[in-house]
């Protein structure tokens, strides 16, 4: 048996997420004594899949997608053919828009949106976030096989070297019903579904002419942008920066929410946050309520000033 990662090349690299599953099943494995192996969709980046503990590999093929029942289809392949016992991957877009396919066709009990290491292996107990973050659930498991979907940053990437790996390609051409046509990537940088550090903006910034401030702030600290549903409705920014309900699900370590008033949509997105930053010129602002830390105070003022703080203490360092 083996605990098996799904690994999704996406233009040369494995995104953080994808080490964030790596790294549970390796840390899974050292319990339950089971090897880390992975299937891969695109090239197999094998020097970083050794890095992160991964002794073997089914790489397959064709890789498209769109395709999400080609691609359940193929993972639970490679995931017999590997003979997994747990099948791990990130619940980013393509991991929700796959996992219930991979339980069923795996035959596998399924969690999804699982936020820590499992609090007991035998029998298998894990924790998930629910309602948006609002809550959270222990579930166990009872049946033989499982997949595990990971919540992004439910653990920090770690590696484990192994010294060889080996591997095989496997075409599945008469899986596929779907074709790709042209595929483009919409954004640069960080992508925020895996981001550790989200600046985000709301109408108080009152256009998009005063969005290099939030820019500016985002720059110095590494972190990724958002902005709150009307913000990208008025075209200030573009629909993929939009987090909520409507909008993405995101969950990093640190979200700084910047003239948004915490409607209940926008916090349905960002509830998983594990801290929270509002700053706001209404003591009134709903948004206070979810914080953990609030300044009161002109985002013209207050964020210049936080950006030249961040500027200053880095180099000091
Ligand atoms: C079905 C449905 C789904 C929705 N989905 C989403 C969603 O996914 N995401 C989402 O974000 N919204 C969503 N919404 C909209 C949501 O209800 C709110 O209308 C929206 O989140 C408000 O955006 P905002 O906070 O940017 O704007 P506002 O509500 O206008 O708040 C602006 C805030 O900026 C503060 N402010 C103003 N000037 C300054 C200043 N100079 N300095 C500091 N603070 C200042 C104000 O005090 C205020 O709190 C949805 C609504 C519906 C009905």
């Amino acid at each position: 048996m083996s605990i098996v990662v799904y690994c999704e090349n996406i233009e040369g690299n494995l995104k953080k997420a994808t080490l964030e599953a790596l790294t549970y099943a390796h840390k899974m494995g050292s319990e339950l004594g089971l090897p880390t192996y992975a299937v891969t969709t695109g090239e197999p980046l094998t020097d970083v899949l050794k890095q992160y503990g991964v002794s073997k590999y089914v790489e397959v093929s064709p890789n498209v997608p769109a395709d999400t029942s080609l691609l359940a289809g193929s993972i639970s392949f490679g995931f017999e053919k590997l003979n997994g016992q747990y099948l791990i991957l990130p619940y980013n877009s393509t991991g929700k828009s796959i996992a219930g396919q991979l339980a069923v066709k795996c035959d596998a009990g399924i969690v999804s949106s699982v936020n820590a290491l499992p609090e007991s292996l035998e029998p298998l107990r894990v924790s998930q976030s629910l309602f948006a973050g609002k809550a959270s659930a222990v579930v166990q498991v009872n049946t033989a096989k499982v997949v595990l979907a990971l919540q992004s940053n439910a653990i920090q990437p770690e590696e484990k070297p192994v010294d060889e790996i080996s591997g095989e390609l496997v075409i599945l051409d008469s899986l596929s019903q779907v074709e790709l046509v042209k595929q483009e990537m919409l954004s640069e940088g960080i992508p925020l579904p895996e981001a550790e550090l989200v600046v985000s903006g709301g109408r108080g910034f009152k256009g998009p002419e005063n969005w290099h401030i939030l820019e500016d702030l985002a720059k110095e600290l590494g972190a990724a942008t958002a902005c709150s549903r009307p913000v990208s409705d008025a075209d200030w920014r573009p629909h993929h920066e939009h987090v909520g309900q409507t909008g993405i699900a995101i969950s990093p370590n640190l979200y700084i929410a910047i003239g948004i008033s915490g409607a209940i949509q926008h916090l349905g997105g960002v509830n998983n946050s594990k801290t929270i930053v509002v700053i706001n010129n209404d003591p009134e602002a709903p948004f206070f309520k979810a914080a953990d830390y609030g300044v009161i105070g002109d985002l013209f003022e207050v964020v210049p000033k936080l950006t030249a703080a961040v500027q200053a203490f880095k180099s000091k360092a």
